[in-house]
């Protein structure tokens, strides 16, 4: 045979291909899955079941557009696991929606609601669309369609979702509209990061970045250094990221750095967030300020600063750019922000990541709040939210801390441990069926 002429093999070998590959946010949580389960011994069969999602619900979404035609979207609701209860977890609007990173998501919630001892299994969803090329209109049908496609499996003691990615209390009020006139009574419960008038609760839309802030107070005490002295940048200006900034700012902490996704500002002497969030009424987005030094939407977390905080998207902290963070603490306020690439870098550097499963709980722990106060239809006061938020925040926090240094691993294996422990503990005392 003329090996000369002989075509070349067609696998994956591309370079890109590779990493893509390699990066996909499935196969990354799964690495992480099995480092930590081998290393604690988890049992095998838990171990093998956290392996699986236990439902993946893939369904088409007709809309009617304002130009009277129809578009089919593809949307999908996962259930990870529910050996600890329903299963809980946000829904996603996004043009990089797939079935590999709703997974992806789902397993994190899993693994969160065990890290934060919250009685709740992990879900997802996601609908593959550019919300910012839609009308009001067109993505309230979408979303009442997607809502009636998947309402056979979510539920108040079932699957309850939540705001993620562009999406808002707005949309979580079409889909508890859209499940109550299903099922022919008003259920709350069905959604949380409601609007308060119709059984929201207070704190909630703060509740992720305030989470960020409590683990950050929390490790600037262990570790001995003044939150007040500190500079912060965060990356990504949505729900987490811009409350989140807001609560360091009003704690006496300068943000020197923040980006969306039409680019990034710097300001060494502390941005002006209340001049940049009126500047982005009008604008859109944060880019364009002309107040603040202009820096390239990927150069963000690359400034100087002593806090990093992903809080845009999965896969931003690679080992392309992970090497060039100067910050010495990196909070993810997204989920799976640091790929497990970039993870190792930043640790040999000496960089301490609180992760994502600990660092951005917040969410999920005052949704279970708002959930908990729909199904008793009694209401509590913002103070008694953010006092036991900050005790369940601080409690695994310490719990993952402590844990971390007595056997001298990272945070996000010592996170993974507290957490799979009480997801392995729950899967042995139910047994499996039948
Ligand atoms: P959001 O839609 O409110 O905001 C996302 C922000 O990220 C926007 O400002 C967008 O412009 C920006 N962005 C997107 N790509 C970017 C990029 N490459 N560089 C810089 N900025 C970029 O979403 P959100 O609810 O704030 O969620 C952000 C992250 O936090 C996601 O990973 C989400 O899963 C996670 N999270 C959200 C919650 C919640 O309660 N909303 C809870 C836990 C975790």
């Amino acid at each position: 045979m003329d090996t000369k002429s002989a075509p070349k093999p067609v696998v994956a070998k591309h370079p890109e291909v590779v990493e893509a590959m390699h990066e996909n946010p499935w196969h990354q949580a799964m690495e992480q899955l099995d480092r930590a389960g081998k290393a604690m011994k988890l049992e095998p069969f838990a171990l093998e079941r956290l392996r699986h999602c236990k439902r993946i619900l893939t369904v088409s979404v007709p809309v009617k557009m304002d130009d009277g035609s129809v578009k089919v979207f593809e949307g999908y609701r996962i259930q990870h696991n529910m050996d600890r209860g329903p299963a809980k977890g946000g829904i996603r609007y996004h043009p990089s929606v797939s079935l590999d990173e709703v997974k992806a998501l789902s397993f994190w919630m899993t693994m969160k609601c065990a890290v934060v001892n919250l009685p709740y299994g992990g879900a997802k969803g996601g609908i593959i669309c550019d919300p910012k090329k839609m009308s009001r209109g067109e993505l309230e049908r979408m979303t009442r369609r997607y809502t009636a496609e998947i309402s056979i499996i979510i539920g108040p003691d079932k699957d309850i979702p939540a705001p993620d990615v562009n999406t808002n209390a707005e949309v979580m009020a079409w889909i508890m509209d859209t499940y109550s006139m299903t099922i022919g009574y008003s259920c709350p419960g069905v959604v949380t990061g409601k609007p308060i008038e119709i059984g929201g609760s207070l704190g909630r839309n703060e509740a992720t970045g305030r989470g960020v802030f409590y683990v950050t107070r929390e490790l600037a005490q262990r570790e001995g250094f003044d939150l007040r002295k500190a500079t912060v940048v965060v990356q990504g200006f949505g729900n987490v990221g811009s409350n989140a900034a807001n609560i360091f700012v009003e704690h006496g902490t300068k943000v020197v750095g923040i980006s969306d996704v039409g680019g990034g500002l710097y300001d060494p002497k502390g941005l002006d967030l209340h001049d940049i969030m009126e500047y982005r009424k009008t604008h859109d987005s944060i880019a364009g300020y002309p107040k603040a030094e202009k820096v390239d939407v990927d150069k963000v977390i690359e400034l100087p600063c002593d806090i990093l905080i992903p809080a845009a998207m999965e896969g931003t902290i690679t080992k392309h750019n992970a090497d060039k963070i100067k910050a010495k603490y990196v909070i993810e306020g997204a989920n799976g922000p640091t790929t497990n690439d970039a993870d190792k870098i930043l640790f040999a550097k000496g960089i301490t990541v609180v992760p994502d499963i600990l660092a951005n709980a917040g969410g999920v722990t005052v949704s279970y709040f708002e959930w908990v106060q729909d199904m008793q239809a009694y209401f509590w006061s913002e103070k008694d939210i953010n006092a036991r938020l900050q005790d369940i925040i601080v409690g695994a926090f310490t719990e993952v801390y402590d844990l971390s240094k007595k056997e001298k691993i990272d945070m996000r294996m010592g996170a993974f441990m507290v957490g799979l422990r009480r997801l392995g503990k729950a899967a042995t005392i139910r047994g499996m069926f039948p």
